[in-house]
C-alpha cells in the first residue's frame, strides 16, 4: 500500500459528497427548521425521528442513540466499511481523484473504478429485466409463475433473463461505452478465445447492496440443454462483490430488520421473494455459499447491534439431517450470535417458497412466528439419540447437553439453559448445573473431542462394538459391589443359594458384563443345575460367547466370597433382596424422570398412571428393605 491519501483530497470528498445526498439513499429526510433535516434513525429502532442531518455543516447526529459523524463515518457505519473503503466509494461516486502523499501521480492500481463496475451492473440489470418480457424468456416466466410470482413481484425484485445467444449483453454494454476490461472485472463477461456473457439462457436475480445498487447476479438453470449443469450460478468475487458478505434481499429488508430487530435467513432467492410477498419483510439469503461468520457480522450491523447483541436472527432450516447439521454448525459459530439465534422448522420440510404455494401467505408468517431458540433445537436433536427412560442414557445425554451449554459464552444464559436441560432430560436442576460446571472446567479442545468420541456410545452400539465392550468394573466400584458379590455366591456355591435366587433376573444387573454373566448362568440351567454338578461353572464359562463374559466368570469364580464360611441362607437372602431393592430404586428414578418430563395438564391420564406406579414401587422397595432386616 502506498502512502496515505492527501488531506486536501479527503477534504474534497467531504465537500462534494453532500451528506444529505448520501444519507437520503438510506433514510427518508424531512425539513426540520434551521436548515436541518430529520428522519428515523437507521442505527436504532425508533418511532419518532431523532436522527438529524445538518447539510451546511456536513454532519449527522442521533439524539436517540448518540451516533454521529460526517459523511465518511456515516457510510462506514451503514455499510460496514473501513475508512479507506468508504472514502474510495465516495470519491468514485462524486468524481474525486484520490492521490497519495508520496506519489504525485493519480493512482488507480486496482483496475476499473468501482463506480464503473456499479454502473455496468445497473445497465446490465435493466437490460436483463427487459429481456424477461421477450418471447425467448417464456420458460423463465413459466418458472416464476409456477412458483407463485407474478409480473409485479418479478419487477419488485428486478428479476431478469439472460438471452441464450451468449454475446447479447456484451454487445449491449459495449454500445454503452464500457470497456471489455471493465466488464470482465465486473464479472458480467468472461474471456476465453473471445469475450462472452457470463450468464446465458438463465433466469437472473440481481444481488444488491443495502443501498440498492446491483453488484452481482444469481442465475438459475431453466433450459434442459444448458451446457452448465449447476442449478445456480453466482457472480464470482470481484472488487464490488464478496460472496462471504453479500445477503440477497438486504436492500429490501434493511429498514425492516433495523426497525424490528429481527432478520430471517432463508435458503434461496425464491424463498426471499416468497417471504417478502407473504409479509415477512426481514428475509435475506446467502448467495451460493453457507451462512458464515462474515454474514453474521453484516447482519449484526443491520440489526444495530452496538455493544450487546439484542436482535433476533431466525434461520429456516430443514428438519432433516442436513438441517440439523447446519444448525449444529451455526451453534459452533459466532457465539454472541448463537444465544440470539432461532430456528423455524416446517414440519413437512417445505421451504418458504413451496409453503406459500401450498398453504398460503399466512402459513409462511406462522412458520416464522413459531420459531424456537437454536440451542433448544440443537439440544432436542442431541437428546433424541439417547434413551431417556434409562439411567445410563440420561447420564450420557446430560453429559453431552452440558458440554453444549457450557460452550455458550453468554454466561448469563447458562443457568437458564441448565434448568432447561434438566427439564428436557428429566434430572435434578442441581445435577444439570453441576454437570455444566464440570463441562466448563474441562479443557475446551480435549474435552470436546473426547466428548465427540463418546457421543454415540449408546448401550446398543457398545454391544456391537465387540472389543470396545466395557471391562469388568473395578473391585472398588461400590455401585456394582452387590451385583458382584451375588454372582460370586452363585458361581462358587450354587448349592447354597436356595430358592430365594429365583426372584432375580437379568435386569437386576445394571453392569452389562454382570448382566451377561447372569445370562450365561441362566443358559446353563441356573444355580439349581449346579447344585450337584461339579462341571457346572465350567459350562457357564464356555457357554458365554463373549470373551469378556467368560473371563468375568473365571474371575468371579476365584475371588473369595466376603464371608468366611459357606454362605448362610441369610447372607444370600440379604444380597438378593438388596439387589432387588437397587433395581427398584433404578425403576423409581426412571419413573420420576419420566414424570418430570410429562406435563400433568396435557397428559393427565399418563401422568396419573405413572404416579400410581411410583406409589406401588415405593411400597415394594419398603418391603424389600424389611426382608433384608429380617434375613439377618
Ligand atoms: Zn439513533
Amino acid at each position: 500500500m502506498a502512502g496515505r491519501i492527501r488531506d486536501d483530497d479527503i477534504a474534497e470528498v467531504r465537500e462534494k459528497a453532500r451528506i444529505d445526498d448520501v444519507v437520503s439513499s438510506y433514510v427518508t429526510l424531512k425539513r426540520a427548521g434551521g436548515g436541518s433535516l430529520k428522519g428515523l434513525c437507521p442505527f436504532h429502532d425508533e418511532k419518532s425521528p431523532s436522527f438529524n442531518v445538518n447539510p451546511s455543516r456536513g454532519f449527522f447526529h442521533c439524539f436517540g442513540c448518540s451516533e454521529g459523524g460526517d459523511v465518511i463515518s456515516f457510510l462506514m457505519k451503514i455499510e460496514g466499511l473501513s475508512f479507506g473503503e468508504a472514502l474510495e466509494r465516495l470519491a468514485d461516486k462524486y468524481g474525486v481523484v484520490l492521490r497519495r502523499e508520496d506519489g504525485d501521480a493519480a493512482e488507480r492500481p486496482r483496475g476499473p473504478a468501482r463506480g464503473r463496475l456499479i454502473e455496468a451492473h445497473k445497465v446490465a440489470q435493466e437490460y436483463y429485466a427487459e429481456q424477461l418480457g421477450t418471447p425467448d424468456a417464456l420458460v423463465a416466466r413459466q418458472f416464476l409463475g409456477q412458483r407463485g410470482f407474478d409480473q409485479a413481484s418479478a419487477e419488485t425484485f428486478g428479476v431478469g433473463f439472460a438471452p441464450r445467444d451468449g454475446e447479447a449483453l456484451l454487445r449491449h454494454l459495449r454500445g454503452r461505452r464500457f470497456t471489455d476490461e471493465e466488464l470482465v472485472t465486473a464479472g458480467l463477461v468472461k474471456r476465453g478465445r473471445s469475450h462472452y456473457d457470463a450468464f446465458r439462457g438463465r433466469l437472473l436475480w440481481p444481488i444488491r447492496e443495502a443501498s440498492g445498487e446491483t453488484i452481482g447476479f444469481g442465475a438459475r438453470r431453466i433450459f434442459d440443454d444448458d451446457r452448465i449443469e449447476a442449478k445456480y450460478l453466482n457472480t464470482g468475487d470481484s472488487p464490488i462483490y464478496k460472496k462471504n458478505t453479500v445477503l440477497y434481499g438486504i436492500d429490501l429488508a434493511r429498514r425492516e430488520i433495523a426497525r424490528s430487530s429481527q432478520a430471517v435467513v432463508v435458503e434461496g432467492y425464491t424463498d426471499v421473494m416468497a417471504c417478502h410477498l407473504a409479509g415477512v419483510p426481514t428475509a435475506v439469503a446467502t448467495c451460493g455459499t453457507a451462512f458464515g461468520d462474515d454474514h453474521a457480522r453484516v447482519l449484526r450491523r443491520f440489526l444495530h447491534d452496538h455493544e450487546e447483541f439484542r436482535g433476533e436472527v431466525i434461520f429456516t432450516f430443514d428438519g432433516d439431517a442436513a438441517g440439523q447439521k447446519a444448525a449444529l454448525r451455526a451453534f459452533g459459530g459466532d457465539q454472541n450470535f448463537v444465544s440470539q439465534t432461532y430456528v423455524a422448522v416446517e414440519p413437512d420440510g417445505l421451504d418458504p417458497c413451496d409453503l406459500r404455494l401450498q398453504k398460503g401467505d399466512a402459513a409462511v408468517r406462522e412458520l416464522i412466528a413459531t420459531r424456537k431458540p437454536l440451542y433448544r433445537f440443537v439440544l432436542s436433536n442431541v437428546l433424541t439419540r439417547y434413551d431417556l427412560d434409562r439411567a445410563d442414557g440420561r447420564v450420557d445425554a446430560l453429559r453431552e447437553a452440558a458440554a453444549l451449554v457450557s460452550s455458550i459464552r453468554d454466561k448469563s444464559k447458562v443457568d437458564a439453559f441448565a434448568r432447561e436441560i434438566a427439564g428436557m432430560i428429566g434430572v435434578d436442576v442441581d445435577d444439570a448445573r453441576a454437570e455444566v460446571r464440570r463441562a466448563a472446567a474441562r479443557p475446551a479442545s480435549t474435552g470436546r473431542s473426547d466428548h465427540r468420541d463418546s457421543r454415540r456410545r449408546t448401550p446398543e452400539t457398545d454391544a456391537a462394538a465387540g472389543p470396545q465392550r466395557p471391562q469388568l468394573p473395578s473391585l472398588r466400584d461400590p455401585r456394582f459391589s452387590i451385583e458382584r458379590e451375588t454372582l460370586k455366591i452363585v458361581i462358587q456355591h450354587p448349592g447354597a443359594v436356595g430358592r430365594v435366587i429365583n426372584g432375580i433376573g437379568p435386569d437386576d444387573f445394571s453392569h452389562p458384563v454382570y448382566r451377561g454373566v447372569w445370562e450365561a448362568i441362566a443358559a446353563a440351567g441356573g444355580p439349581a443345575a449346579g447344585a450337584d454338578d461339579s462341571g457346572w461353572s465350567t459350562r457357564v464359562r464356555f457357554g458365554a460367547v463373549d470373551p469378556a463374559i467368560s473371563s468375568a466368570v473365571s474371575e468371579l469364580g476365584v475371588e473369595p466370597v466376603l464371608t468366611p464360611s459357606t454362605p448362610e441362607p441369610g447372607y444370600v437372602a440379604k444380597h438378593v433382596y438388596r439387589l432387588q431393592e437397587l433395581t427398584t430404586m433404578r425403576r423409581i428414578a426412571d419413573l420420576k424422570s419420566r414424570l418430570q418430563r410429562t406435563n400433568p395438564v396435557e397428559h393427565q391420564t399418563d401422568y396419573n398412571k405413572m404416579f400410581g406406579e411410583l406409589v406401588a414401587l415405593e411400597q415394594h422397595r419398603r418391603t424389600l428393605r424389611d426382608q433384608q432386616v429380617a434375613a439377618q
